[in-house]
C-alpha cells in the first residue's frame, strides 16, 4: 500500500499539471480567438473578407433579400451587434436603422465607411450634353451612400478595415495590411477591365430601379437617364412615372429591375416601349462570393442589357 503522503504528493502534482494545462489551453484560446467582424451588408462583408483572410471571422447582419435602407432588427441582431469585435457599416445615410443601436456600442467597435477620408464621390453633372426635359428624372443626389460600387472606394474601405483589425489583433496587423494591399491591386485590374468592357455602351440610355448606382454610373461614364424610385421603399408618383416614360421613350435602351422588388408595372412600361429589361443587384446574391464577382456581375448586367442582349465580347 502506498503511503497516504505519497498519494497526496502525486495528487497535487497531477492537479498542478491539470491546472497548468488548463491555463495554457485558455491562453492559447485567447491568442487564437479570431476577431469577429459583423458587416451590415454583403458588399462590405466581401471587402472585409479580402482583408481578414483566415485571421478574422466575417458575418453579415442583413439577409441578402433585405433592403439596406430599411430593416427591422430582431433581438438576436442586437445581440450579434454587441458580440462583434467590429461592426462595419456604411452610415446613417444608408442603414439608418442602425444609427441608434450602434451609438450605444463603444466607438472602437464600430467602423463607418461613409465618412472615411479620401472616398470618391460622383460628380453631379449633365454628362456633357443637353436634352431638355430629362433633368427632372435623372438628377443624381449628392452623397449617394452606395459607396462600394466604385472600386476605388472598396480599396479605401479595405485599408480602413485592415487598420482597425490590426488594432484589435496586433499579431495579425501586418497580415491584414498585406491583404488590403493585394486586394487594392486586384481592384485596379478589375477597374481597367470594366472600363474597357463598358466603353462601347457608354452613350446608351437606361433607367435604374432605385437611385443606388451613381458611383458605378459616374465612374464608368454610363448614361443613366432616370431612376424609377429614389429608395426601394418609396413608391414613385404619377408625375415622376410620366417623366420616366417620356425620357425612356426618347432615348432609352434598357430599364433595370432589382431582385426582391415588385416592379411588374415598370417592366410592362419598358416592354411597351420596346426596351430591354435588365436586372441589377447592388448587394450580390448567393452565387456572388467575392467583391470582384459582385462588380463583374454588375458590369455584365449593364453590358447585356445595353448591348441589345448581345455580349460585345470585350472580355469573357
Ligand atoms: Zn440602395
Ligand atoms: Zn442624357
Amino acid at each position: 500500500m502506498g503511503s497516504p503522503r505519497l498519494a497526496f504528493v502525486i495528487h497535487s502534482v497531477c492537479s498542478f499539471r491539470t491546472l497548468l494545462v488548463l491555463l495554457l489551453w485558455s491562453l492559447a484560446i485567447t491568442a487564437l480567438a479570431k476577431p469577429k467582424v459583423l458587416a451590415s451588408i454583403k458588399p462590405l462583408a466581401l471587402i472585409a473578407q479580402e482583408v481578414a483572410g483566415d485571421q478574422a471571422d466575417i458575418d453579415i447582419l442583413l439577409p441578402i433579400t433585405a433592403s439596406a435602407h430599411d430593416y427591422p432588427l430582431k433581438m438576436s441582431d442586437h445581440r450579434r451587434l454587441r458580440d462583434a469585435d467590429l461592426v462595419l457599416w456604411v452610415g446613417a445615410e444608408l442603414e439608418s436603422f442602425l444609427a441608434r443601436p450602434l451609438a450605444n456600442l463603444p466607438a472602437e467597435n464600430v467602423l463607418g465607411s461613409y465618412t472615411l477620408d479620401g472616398l470618391f464621390w460622383p460628380e453631379v453633372d449633365d454628362h456633357g450634353h443637353d436634352h431638355p426635359g430629362h433633368d427632372s428624372v435623372h438628377q443624381h443626389s449628392n452623397g449617394d451612400p452606395h459607396i462600394w460600387l466604385d472600386p476605388r472606394n472598396a480599396a479605401i474601405i479595405a485599408r480602413a478595415v485592415a487598420q482597425r483589425l490590426g488594432r484589435i489583433a496586433p499579431a495579425s496587423a501586418a497580415y491584414y495590411a498585406q491583404n488590403a494591399e493585394r486586394f487594392s491591386q486586384s481592384l485596379q485590374a478589375l477597374d481597367t477591365r470594366l472600363l474597357t468592357q463598358l466603353a462601347p455602351v457608354k452613350s446608351l440610355g437606361f433607367a435604374v430601379y432605385h437611385e443606388g448606382y451613381s458611383h458605378f454610373v459616374a465612374h464608368y461614364g454610363l448614361h443613366q437617364l432616370a431612376y424609377v424610385t429614389f429608395t426601394p421603399e418609396r413608391r414613385p408618383g404619377a408625375k415622376h412615372l410620366q417623366a420616366l416614360r417620356n425620357v425612356l421613350a426618347r432615348e432609352g435602351r434598357c430599364v433595370f429591375m432589382e431582385p426582391y422588388q415588385n416592379s411588374r408595372s415598370i417592366e410592362e412600361m419598358g416592354r411597351s416601349l420596346g426596351l430591354n429589361i435588365g436586372l441589377l443587384d447592388p448587394i450580390g446574391n448567393d452565387k456572388v462570393s467575392s467583391y470582384n464577382d459582385l462588380m463583374e456581375q454588375l458590369g455584365q448586367s449593364f453590358l447585356t442589357c445595353l448591348a441589345d442582349g448581345r455580349n460585345t465580347g470585350a472580355h469573357r
